[in-house]
């Protein structure tokens, strides 16, 4: 099989969709491995790099002719796959929900589109896990940004000219970069406490020394939430949660919005008035701004100074860290591949457990089940 490997278009994209480490475990499972000329440097990888781990580097149609796998960061445009043949798939993360436009394109030219931010959240698919191995980066820069943008240290420090205290954090939203943001905030040294409407994380905050903040007297979503994910929450869930925050987050220094509702806008967590009750000279950093934001007034990819605090978010924190992000999420897409190699047919046959999550397109037809519910 003729792995083709896209340099990435989109503005402001860093990553890469495979390494040299890769790029050797694709060839040892009988791979060829072509690799779009350039398509790693913003990563810090070399074509020189990629053709001594094995691979053929080019230019994008030369890489593209006769490709069967087709991998790619973000959905690449339909129009530049025109010479892939039809039945070839193309492995990206691909925003079906917003660029179904794309998809349709994709249909159209007969390509099998895998969309791996759909991936199921199962024990076998953790090591494949897009969504997982970005976000764990992303928290982890989120607070970097935030330390860096605000004008005091994390930790408490005593010198000989006095002492200066610790920055308090405060983490609404822990799911896997909320995690992260909260063991990093720690490690340089600042006071953490966390919010999450999934009970289950409480104990997950106190296990990485952090004080959890819950709503108590309104049921949030009992456990792990389904497929470990976060619902809509009630009117009165909502009112209950806005006076707790509102209450402790006049008393932060860092806040860091990670919450996320998959299909949706992302939930507002913190209002004007909210930000308003901050000292001035506090940051915020809102993982969701992409997706709308879970501060009011966040913009992506801009510091928005309000009543003294700034609200900061990029529009791609993964692309913040390419060299790691792109290792880990190079290494998410082998395993899929390696996953489902079948020997006899010198090519990955997916199962129907992971396969009906991720397919978007065969055979001329848009085939996802939550796509198709939006066509009726
Ligand atoms: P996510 O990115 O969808 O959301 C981030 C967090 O925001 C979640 O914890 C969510 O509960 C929270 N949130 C949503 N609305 C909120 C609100 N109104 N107020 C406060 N918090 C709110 O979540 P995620 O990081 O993808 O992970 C969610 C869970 O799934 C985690 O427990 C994770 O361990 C689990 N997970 C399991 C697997 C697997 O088993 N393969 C893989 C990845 C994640």
């Amino acid at each position: 099989r003729r792995i083709a490997v896209l340099a990435e278009r989109a503005t402001g994209e860093t990553r890469v969709a495979a390494t040299p480490e890769t790029v050797r475990k694709l060839s040892a499972l009988g791979a060829l491995v072509a690799v779009e000329a350039g398509a790693g440097l913003s990563a810090s990888i070399s074509d020189a790099d990629y053709r001594a781990a094995g691979a053929e580097v080019g230019p994008v149609d030369s890489v593209l002719a006769g490709a069967d796998i087709v991998f790619a960061v973000q959905g690449p445009d339909p129009a530049l796959l025109g010479s892939v043949a039809s039945g070839a798939w193309v492995v990206a993360i691909l925003d079906p929900f917003g660029q179904r436009a794309r998809v349709d394109a994709y249909a159209a030219a007969g390509l099998e589109v895998l969309a791996m931010e759909l991936m199921p959240r199962i024990t076998r698919a953790q090591s494949m896990d897009v969504l997982s191995s970005q976000s764990n980066l992303a928290g982890y820069k989120a607070v970097l940004a935030a330390a860096d943008a605000y004008g005091r240290a994390f930790p408490m420090m005593m010198t000989a000219a006095g002492t200066v205290s610790a920055a308090r954090c405060f983490v609404m939203g822990v799911g896997v970069a909320g995690l992260q943001a909260i063991a990093t905030a720690r490690r340089l040294g600042a006071q953490v406490s966390a919010t999450d409407v999934r009970s289950a994380t409480k104990e997950q905050i106190q296990s990485l020394g952090a004080k959890p903040i819950f709503v108590e007297s309104v049921a949030g979503i009992e456990g792990e939430g389904s497929g470990g994910y976060a619902g809509e929450m009630s009117e009165e869930y909502q009112r209950a949660q806005a006076e707790l925050v509102s209450a402790h987050i006049a008393k932060q220094d860092i806040v860091i919005t990670t919450a996320l509702i998959p299909g949706r806008a992302a939930p507002r967590l913190v209002t004007d008035a909210q930000v308003a009750s901050m000292k001035p000279g506090s940051v915020i950093f809102d993982l969701a701004a992409p997706q709308g934001g879970n501060v009011e007034g966040s913009v992506p990819d801009q510091v928005i100074e309000r009543h003294g605090v700034k609200i900061i978010g990029y529009s791609n924190t993964p692309a913040h860290l390419p060299a790691d992000t792109s290792a880990l999420y190079a290494r998410n897409l082998f395993n899929f591949v390696s996953a489902f190699w079948d020997k006899e047919q010198g090519g990955p046959v997916l199962d129907a457990e992971i396969g009906d999550a991720v397919r978007l397109t065969r055979g001329g037809q848009v085939v996802h089940p939550r796509l198709q519910r939006q066509d009726s």
